[in-house]
């Protein structure tokens, strides 16, 4: 194909150029003496990433869902009570895993487009006053339905009741795009996984435990049943800089460019951007006369938007038509919302332009597919937004004016 694919899905994201580059390499030695000069800072960079005050992370050679799994096997036992709440197709799929682990799940079936219920976590963990739940869960960002939940929030429940249950997050499409304050916030396992805010392919599974979390796994060893993705074992290798099991080294190579791009931007900076291309998004969807999945602006995601088709369409056509007819992926609705959404994903390497293309090709298979929006509105006002909020291009600098 002459010209990429355009990819606006939440993940796998766009991958840069330093990254693609970082991993094509010969294949290397994960034993060789020289190996844990690579891998050590690694383990150190990624704690920034988190914001972590204590603890350690793990790298599998999994996907996101493997870390879900990491974080149940090592810090819990069967039947232990656990809060978790239900409103999307991720949250929906870590509560299913949490009931076949054999864990006892106290479970808030949330409408979707909402998100983690603190009113109702606070009054759960308030009555709790035997401290019976021993851990509590949160999807900090829920990606079929593009919501965001407050994980600070869920840390002042915890507070507020002063109770001593354990804080779990899945971090899969927040961390390195959305702010998450592991340390501030108390969050004792956050998972998260190399396809999304990382820009890489799929393949690792990165999992953030706080030291609270590594002392639970120590005093689990009689809980539940663990191998591949045991804390132990990782731990005795990982120290010296390596793996109990072969390591993914070329990803590796490429989470180190990735790492490198990250700190080389800011986080800070990061999440401004993300929110910015955010805005524009939804300033677009404004224009068009469409809603969003996500039910009022305070679970508005920064990373993806999940976008209502009006009555008498069908989103998969809407979905089907950018990809045939504009050469662009877009998100489907899943489960619950198959049909009703498309969404576009706005995490990773993006600036303006990109989404502006996303813009330019969904208003196009809209107009296609039957839906009443006027060509340019959409692509009009995201790109009135970003000219009145301009600073400075990602990529490069202006140079400055010479003064008349
Ligand atoms: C993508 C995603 C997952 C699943 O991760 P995999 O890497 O596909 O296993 C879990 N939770 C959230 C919120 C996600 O976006």
């Amino acid at each position: 194909m002459l010209v990429q694919p355009h990819l606006f899905i939440p993940g796998p994201t766009n991958i840069p150029e330093a990254v693609r580059m970082a991993m094509n390499v010969p294949m290397e030695d994960m034993r060789s003496p020289e190996f844990p000069k690579f891998t050590l800072p690694i383990f150190e960079d990624l704690k920034k990433v988190f914001k972590m005050k204590d603890g350690r992370v793990f790298i599998f050679p999994s996907s996101g869902t493997g870390a879900w799994e990491a974080t149940i096997e090592n810090t819990l036992a069967v039947g232990d009570k656990v809060l978790m709440s239900r409103f999307g197709q991720f949250s929906l799929l870590w509560v299913d895993m949490a009931q076949r682990l054999g864990l006892d799940v106290v479970l808030c079936d949330e409408e979707w487009g909402t998100g983690v219920p603190l009113e109702k976590y606070a009054d759960i963990l308030a009555k709790d006053t035997a401290h019976e739940i021993k851990a509590v869960f949160a999807t900090h960002n829920e990606t079929a339905t593009g919501v965001t939940s407050d994980v600070a929030g869920v840390r002042k429940a915890l507070d507020d009741a002063k109770h001593p249950a354990l804080l779990m997050v899945d971090g899969v499409s927040s961390v390195g795009s959305l702010d998450m304050r592991m340390g501030e916030w108390g969050v004792d396992c956050c998972v998260s996984g190399s396809q999304k805010g990382f820009m890489l392919p799929t393949g690792l599974g990165i999992l953030a435990v706080s030291q609270k979390a590594l002392d639970a796994n120590k005093q689990k060893n009689n809980g539940m049943n663990r191998t591949f993705f045991s804390f132990e074992d990782m731990i005795k290798t990982n120290d010296l800089g390596y793996f109990p099991y072969t390591p993914a080294t070329q990803l590796i190579r490429g989470l180190r460019a990735s790492l490198d791009l990250i700190e080389m931007e800011g986080l800070e900076n990061i999440f401004a951007r993300h929110h910015r291309l955010a805005e524009g998004v939804r300033k677009a969807v404004d224009a068009w006369g469409l809603k969003l999945c996500a039910k009022e602006p305070k679970w508005h995601s920064d990373t993806v938007s999940a976008i209502l088709v009006p009555e008498g369409i069908d989103a998969v056509d809407v979905i089907k038509t950018a990809y045939y007819r504009y050469n662009t992926s877009l998100g489907t609705g899943l489960t619950k919302v198959a049909g009703k959404v498309f969404r576009i994903g706005h995490l990773g390497a993006l600036d303006e332009g990109m989404i502006g293309t996303a813009l330019f090709n969904v208003e196009m298979a809209l107009l296609d597919c039957g839906v009443k929006i006027k060509a340019g509105s959409g692509t009009g006002a995201a790109a009135e937004y970003f000219r009145s909020t301009a600073t400075k291009s990602a990529t490069s600098a202006e140079p400055a004016k010479k003064a008349a």
